[in-house]
Formats: structure tokens, sequence, C-alpha cells
């Protein structure tokens, strides 16, 4: 049985009895991925299955598949938004029918088919179950997708966090992508990996970064801001996030994308409110100065990006609203429709 077949998680619905007005909230609760409802009397057995967990789209001559890894649960947010009282976290929150108690984060990995070269951009969180067990479904996923893990060429990281570099190897320390290179910047590679850092505060992260990246030691290429990491993908520094935090920006043809990592973690709290500091920053002001330039050029530019912990598959646009910004999802496309004939 693969994973998209097992039963979701039960809800709290489990003891609502089968009324006509139930059976509607079942079947919300389902499409937004909530729980399934177990519901004695249904006509028909409800669903276990949803969609795959991928979404493929061009960029010019390429073409991208997003990926999950999987939802990533914060939990209750006051802690880690800072500059923002509780009040104003929840009200931004409730005003965008947004769950206040739980702030969930999804993983959104883009693989970049060039023609001659396959890429990975970052990994989710591998087998570390540190958010719980939602997360780690990148190889299901990469399935889903059609994609073997073999023909990956390169992987290209925004930063050593654990939720990005989690990927690339299995619960042994194998490595799964064989043929791959890996890419990240140098700073950011001798931060997470430093042997001593494996007793500080950040000990959990560094001994992840350590797990994943260590079996790649003599298949890593540092990038460097402003230069072709592969053709058609150069990396744009943008530190604060984490020292080394780089973004990158795609192009093909006439088309251009931006894959944005963690320069934003959410799109009302840091993206309306960017000024707002983030707990997991290495240098949380510099993160703020990094996000502000990068979101002037999104939205003076008009780029089409993907933000790697936006709600799924994270892609779309920025525009300048007031003081912020404000992120305008881009529709689906799931039948490409031909171009209107003169
Ligand atoms: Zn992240």
């Amino acid at each position: 049985m693969s994973d998209i077949d097992k039963p979701v998680e039960k809800s709290a619905l489990n003891s609502v009895c089968a009324s006509r007005r139930s059976m509607l909230l079942g079947g919300a609760a389902l499409s937004l991925g909530a729980g399934l409802p177990d519901f004695a009397h249904a006509r028909m057995p409800m669903a276990a299955t949803n969609t795959p967990y991928f979404y493929r789209f061009p960029i010019g001559k390429f073409q991208a598949t997003i990926v999950s890894d999987g939802p990533l649960a914060l939990g209750e947010p006051s802690g880690a938004f800072k500059g923002l009282s509780k009040d104003e976290i929840q009200k931004s929150l409730s005003d965008n029918f947004l769950a206040t108690d739980n702030i969930v984060l999804e993983q959104n990995v883009l693989v970049l088919n060039t023609g001659p070269r396959l890429v990975l951009f970052d990994t989710g969180m591998g087998t570390a179950k540190d958010f719980g067990t939602t997360t780690g479904r990148l190889l299901r996923s990469l399935a889903q997708a059609g994609i073997e893990p073999s023909r990956i060429d390169d992987v290209i990281f925004t930063h050593a966090h654990i939720d990005h570099i989690g990927g690339v190897v299995g619960p042994r320390g194998q490595r799964l992508f064989p043929n791959a290179t890996l890419h990240i910047a140098k700073s950011d590679y001798d931060f997470w990996t430093d042997e001593s850092k494996l007793t500080g505060d950040l000990k959990a992260f560094v001994k992840h970064a350590r797990f994943n990246l260590l079996p790649y030691k003599n298949r890593i290429k540092f990038v460097e801001d402003g230069k072709d990491v592969v053709p058609g993908v150069q990396a744009m520094a943008a530190p604060g996030h984490t020292v080394g935090h780089t973004i990158y920006v795609i192009k093909s043809e006439n088309a251009s994308f931006v894959f944005i990592g963690d320069t934003t973690h959410h799109q009302v709290l840091l993206t309306e409110k960017p000024r707002t500091e983030f707990a997991y920053d290495t240098d949380p002001k510099q993160a703020v100065q990094s996000r502000l330039k990068v979101f002037d050029m999104l939205a003076k530019d008009k780029l089409q990006f993907v933000a790697y912990h936006f709600p799924w598959p994270g892609v779309g646009h920025l525009a300048k609203q007031g003081d912020g910004f404000r992120f305008y999802a881009e529709p689906m496309t799931i039948v490409p429709i031909p171009a209107k004939k003169a």
C-alpha cells in the first residue's frame, strides 16, 4: 500500500452523527486534508486518498515540478514571530481564515529539468521527525511525479537547516542521489557542519547537517553570489535567516522564476509585515534587510517565484501593499490552455 492510500488521521468529527450537515462538514474537512470522517452510515465509504503531491509547469524552455516533503507544524505562533503582539498575530491569521493555534508550513521542493540537467532545489526533512510525522515525503512525491533520484544531476541548497538538507541521505546515512553534485554557500556549509557546535543550542541542526552533507563531502561545490550554479540558474545571496542563505534566479528564454527559499516563512505574517523577525533566523535584523530587498525586486520586476514554506504549491507573485507586500497565489493549471489564435 503506497502512503497516499493509507487512511489519514481520524478527526474530531468522528463523534458527529451522520446528518446531512455533518456530511457536508466531513467533505470540507477531507478536501482540506484535515482528517477522515468516519460515518457509519455513509452511502459509500469515505475516500482515504488525496491528490498526488506534485505540480508541474513550464519556465521558458525548462520544466519545473514542485514536489512536497509534506507539511511541517510549528505550533502556537506567538513565540516565533517577533515584533508582532499576540493579538496582532491572532487577528492577522483569523482575518485570513487561518488557524490561530497552529502555524503549518508547507515544504515546496523544486525540481528543474533544464534539458541537459535535472536539478533539485532543497530536500525537506528526510528521516528527521523534529516537526512531527507529516514530513519526509520527498521520495514518495518524486515517485508520484515520475522522477528517479538517480537521474538528479545537481542538488542546490538555499541553506543548511534541517528542513532543507534533510532529504539527501537515508536512515543509515546512505546517499539517496548517487549521481548528484551538491551546491551550497561555503559560509553555510562551514557554519552548520562545525563540530564545535555539537554541544551548543544549535546541536540538533548541526547534527543533521553533518549527517546529510558529510556523506557527499567530495561532491560539494560552493555557490557564489551573482554566479551561475548550472546554466540558467544564478545564485543571489540573501543572508540573515542563515549566514549563507542564498536564493536562485532561473532564466530560460524570456521567462524568469525565483526560488526564494526561506526569505519568508509565512504568506501573511512575514509578508504583509516583512519587518517582523522570525525565531529561527541566525541574524533576524539582517534577514529583514534581505527580505525587503528580495521582496522589492519580486514586486518591481513582477517576478514569478516559489516560496519554500508557502501554502501548496507556493507559486505566485508579490505586490506592494501599504508598508508590506501581498502574496497572490498563481492559479494551478492542470490542463494547459493553448494560446488563442490571432
Ligand atoms: Zn525552512
